[in-house]
């Protein structure tokens, strides 16, 4: 039987792929075509300690999936395929679970785009090119939004006229749902507890960063909302602000909204505070060299996430534990401790030693005794679209 999903993540530039066999739950190879549309356009893959990096000759999306299909026949697997499944940001409303793509779902990704204009389009290429690349197949589509569809009105609106959401979709979203689903169910299988019994408050830290309140299973809130620019400060996304400060950037500087976006988006966070890096590793090295903006960058960082930990608890209810994962939270043994040091007199204390063992893809408790539990866990978006493009597709 054919047991193997090709994992599909297809940006406007690049395209991540992985194959994995849904039985073992082993990654049989994984790898990115970047830099695609250009001259540069390259193709990197692993496949066990076989590490490989060629340039892509036909540099488009539909170049690169050849070019997979390519390495997928030299590596035997492509007979093993059974199945292809599609990361997709926003599924707006719609999408409540994982779907087998058709037509009408093509239609409701596109309607979508106007919410997500920078991945929707993208995903949509990836997705009318592996249909046309492997004819046949079943293919399947994973939301980042959709674990979020079981946040309650009071948490999904927002303070602004009803008419916005009626008419224009205006409501907060939330994204990072698939790692929070993948989290939250290894947490709850690590405590030994049913997974819709479990209830955590979970932060996602990576370039992209969110908290989210899991209540039994479910969420309930999360600190994104119509687009993944709200909540935390971010690599290089401001997260919070006043709204004010639209009006005043196009009133004083003269800038335009297009400009506003760019500048809350992608020259904001850690990379604005700083005036360094968006890297939370770079800045930890700077800030222990002395640069001031590393510092401030990184000490903001931490107090913005800690006090939306706190928020999130008020969604969440009493909890089995607090989750740190994603590069930062997988990772970052000074982050977790900075963050969880605001959070004592709500009885949250890390133990040094065990906090300084969880990284690099080591996982585990890192509380102190007395504590309310606190684990890292490796999150694995892509084994939850394969499992989910395995179930919707019959092959497990
Ligand atoms: P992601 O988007 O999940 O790949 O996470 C990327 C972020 O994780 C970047 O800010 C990295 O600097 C950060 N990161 C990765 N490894 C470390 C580390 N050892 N210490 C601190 N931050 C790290």
């Amino acid at each position: 039987m054919k047991t193997c999903i090709l994992v599909i993540n297809c940006g406007s530039s690049s395209l991540k792929f992985a194959v994995i066999d849904a039985l073992t739950r082993q990654a049989h190879l994984t790898g990115l075509a970047e830099r695609l549309n250009d001259a540069s356009a390259s193709l990197t893959f692993r496949q066990g300690e076989t590490r490989d990096t060629r340039p892509l000759e036909d540099g488009t999306h539909a170049g690169a999936l050849h070019a997979l299909i390519g390495l997928l026949e030299q590596a035997g697997l492509l007979p093993q395929i059974a199945a292809i499944g599609h990361r997709v940001v926003h599924g707006g409303e719609h999408f409540q679970a994982s779907v087998l793509i058709d037509e009408a779902v093509i239609a409701q990704i596109e309607k979508c785009a106007k919410l997500a204009p920078l991945h929707n389009p993208a995903h949509l290429i990836g997705i009318r090119t592996a249909l046309e690349c492997f004819p046949g197949l079943p293919q399947a589509a994973t939301f980042d939004t959709a674990f979020h569809q079981t946040m309650p009105e009071h948490a999904y609106y927002y303070a602004v006229p009803m008419a916005l959401y009626r008419e224009h979709g205006v409501r907060r979203y939330g994204f990072h749902g698939t790692s929070y689903r993948y989290v939250s169910q290894e947490a709850a299988r690590i405590l030994d507890k049913p997974p819709q019994e479990a209830s955590f408050v979970c932060a996602h830290l990576g370039n992209g960063a969110s908290v989210a309140a899991i209540r039994q299973g479910k969420s309930v809130d999360t600190t994104m909302g119509l687009t993944p620019l709200e909540g935390l400060v971010m690599g290089t996304r401001s997260g919070d602000v006043d709204p004010g400060l639209f009006g005043h950037l196009a009133n004083e500087c003269g800038m335009t909204a297009q400009e506003i976006n760019d500048l809350l988006n992608k020259r904001s966070g850690l990379l604005g505070l700083s005036g360094l890096s968006s890297d939370c590793r770079e800045l930890e090295q700077a800030a222990a060299e002395g640069h001031e903006g590393a510092r401030i960058a990184l000490e903001k960082f931490c107090y913005r996430l800690a006090k939306h930990l706190a928020g999130q608890l008020v969604a969440a209810g009493p909890i089995d534990a607090l989750l740190f994962t994603g590069g930062i939270g997988e990772n970052s043994a000074w982050v977790r401790a900075r963050a969880v040091a605001w959070l004592e007199h709500f009885g949250f204390r890390v133990d040094a030693s065990a906090n300084a063992v969880c990284v690099r893809g080591q996982g585990g408790f890192i509380h102190a005794e007395g504590s309310t539990p606190i684990l890292v866990i490796n999150t694995n978006e892509e084994l939850m679209i394969a499992l989910d493009a395995a179930a919707l597709a019959g092959v497990l």
